[in-house]
């Protein structure tokens, strides 16, 4: 399926622990956020259409960096390492917190955060927090419900109810993604590029920014 935005350069930037390891350059940047396992990896890799540009994961929660890359070399995907997984080492846990407050909190080019939860099950209570604290700090979030394949399509409407009654949005603000059939990608980048105030030049974008 052919993709909405061109992908012409996607490029592992830097892994950073605090601010002065970000990257300067005032480019347009998202950021992804998300449990474990949740298929972070795998999202970014689907827009990306990229396989392995972000390491699909082998032992969920050890990544605990924030990962920048630059793509079409006008704007940045920030991985944010990924929380709530129950066999990471306390100190682990106990560093996501502030790193993750502190690129949150300080980044004035962040356009908006993609977080992801399971459709499969309820949201967590790690989930519920990020997203409370998300929405009290007004960063335009957009939830990505992952793993739609693996949920029967006869409970997918009300696992999105669920899910949205939890987060307490409308259900239609959520987006239902499948790395397998690439479902809800579009929808993704839609919305990412809005934030990013990046155009869609004719039927195939290239997310330039606008001159
Ligand atoms: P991360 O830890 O959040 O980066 O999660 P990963 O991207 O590494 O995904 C965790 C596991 O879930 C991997 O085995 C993926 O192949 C699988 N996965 C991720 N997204 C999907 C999806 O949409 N459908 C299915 N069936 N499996 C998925």
């Amino acid at each position: 399926m052919a993709s909405p935005v061109i992908i012409r350069t996607a490029e592992f930037v830097t892994a950073a622990v605090k601010p002065e390891q970000y990257p300067t350059d005032p480019l347009p940047e998202v950021a992804f956020a998300g449990r474990s396992n949740v298929g972070k990896s795998t999202l970014i890799n689907c827009l990306l259409q990229r396989k392995k540009l972000v390491r699909i994961s082998r032992t969920p929660g050890r990544t605990q960096t924030i990962n920048f890359f630059l793509i079409n070399s006008a704007f940045y995907f920030v991985d944010l390492p990924g929380y709530g997984y129950a066999r990471v080492p306390e100190a682990i846990r106990a560093s996501w917190r502030p790193m993750v407050e502190t690129y949150l909190g300080s980044r004035k080019h962040l356009s908006g955060i993609v977080q992801l939860f399971d459709l499969r099950h309820p949201p967590t209570v790690d989930d519920l927090k990020l997203w409370g604290w998300l929405q009290s700090v007004r960063i335009p979030t957009l939830p990505v419900l992952t793993k739609a394949d693996k949920v029967r399509p006869a409970q997918r409407l009300s696992h999105t109810h669920r899910a949205a009654d939890m987060l307490g949005i409308p259900s239609a603000q959520c987006v239902g993604f499948s790395a397998l059939t690439g479902k809800g990608r579009d929808m993704v980048w839609e919305t990412l590029l809005k934030w990013m105030g990046l155009s869609a030049a004719g039927k195939a974008p290239t997310a330039e920014p606008d001159s």
